[in-house]
């Protein structure tokens, strides 16, 4: 089995300056970011003990790719992706276990707010549309059945960016403007739909359903631009599901990490911290994970 890498050791060649849940950044310069995604893995907001092997790679390459196929369906936009190439201060012995798992991305400063948008109804969104027939206080059409596309057309329903430790709040898009400010409430709006719209219509094709995703942007502060940031389109911001076994009316099966949250529910360790998961959960996990790579590139 390949290498499992949860807590990267850089040996001090860059610092550290933040590291998120799946995440360690570290500081090339002040303007570029070594972005390092590990095999760690979160559900319901704690990070296991163990990690998935490979997974740190599956999302910097799908994210890698999907910043491709994105910006040819959307020519003008921008993306905080520099490279794949690791920064010279980087030492020789350290580099194979970084390479393809790392990209240098542009320091920006990130709006707080996760821009989802939402194809299907679904999850949260679905418990909230049975009660009051709305999503993210947004009213919806009545009589949509479970997992129903939205009539009329995706949804941008954004949600806070909670500090570590909390959960993310559903909002109504007007408090996300409340947030973020105009002019770039509305520009996330959009862009977040049209990249969304893109996404689906290129993933249909391959036999994927982008049922939601999450996307953030940060500012580019010297042209006041709105440009794509973090990961995009992985399991962990995404739910898939596979075409042929959609059906209305129900929950989905989904190439995320549902089988570790169930386990997690039934072995009664929801939210419990330090939690080791057994080598059945890893290895379907993994599974999953590279599935949902697969399906969108060849790759790997
Ligand atoms: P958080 O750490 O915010 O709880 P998370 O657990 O999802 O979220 P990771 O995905 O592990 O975090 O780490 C990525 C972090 O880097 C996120 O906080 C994201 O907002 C931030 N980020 C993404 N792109 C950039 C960028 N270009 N410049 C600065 N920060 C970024
Ligand atoms: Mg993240």
């Amino acid at each position: 089995m390949a290498e499992t890498i949860i807590h990267p050791d850089l040996q001090g060649s860059l610092p550290l300056i933040a590291r998120g849940k799946v995440r360690d950044l570290y500081e090339v310069n002040d303007k570029t970011l070594l972005f390092v995604a590990t095999d760690r893995i979160s559900a319901y907001d704690v990070v296991m003990a163990n990690g998935i092997p490979t997974k740190g790679l599956l999302l910097t390459l799908a994210t890698r790719a999907w910043f491709k196929i994105l910006k040819d369906a959307l020519p003008s936009l921008r993306t905080h992706f520099i490279t794949l190439d690791l920064p010279p201060q980087i030492p020789a012995p350290l580099r194979p276990a970084l390479q393809n798992r790392s990209m240098q991305v542009r320091r920006l400063k990130v709006f707080p707010i996760e821009a989802i948008v939402r194809g299907y109804i679904t999850g949260s969104a679905w418990k909230e549309y049975q009660k009051s027939g709305t999503v993210h206080g947004i009213p919806v059409a009545p009589g949509l059945e479970e997992s129903e596309a939205f009539p009329d057309g995706p949804l941008y329903t954004p949600s806070t960016k909670a500090k570590q430790g909390e959960h993310d709040e559903n909002i109504h898009p007007d408090q996300a403007a409340a947030i973020v400010g105009e002019p770039y409430a509305s520009t996330i709006a959009s862009l977040s739909v049209q990249l969304y719209k893109a996404a689906h219509a290129y993933a249909l094709e391959r036999n994927l359903i982008i049922a939601d995703t999450k996307f953030e942007f940060g500012l580019d502060e010297e042209t006041n631009e709105v440009i794509l940031v973090d990961e995009v389109l992985t399991p962990d911001s995404s739910r898939f599901w596979p075409k042929e076994k959609y059906v209305v009316g129900q929950a989905q099966e989904s190439f995320d990490k549902q089988v570790l949250r169930d386990w997690l529910v039934e072995s009664g360790l929801k939210g419990k911290e330090g939690i080791q998961m057994p080598d059945e959960i890893i290895q379907n996990t993994g599974e999953i994970y590279q599935e949902a790579f697969k399906r969108v590139t060849s790759e790997l």
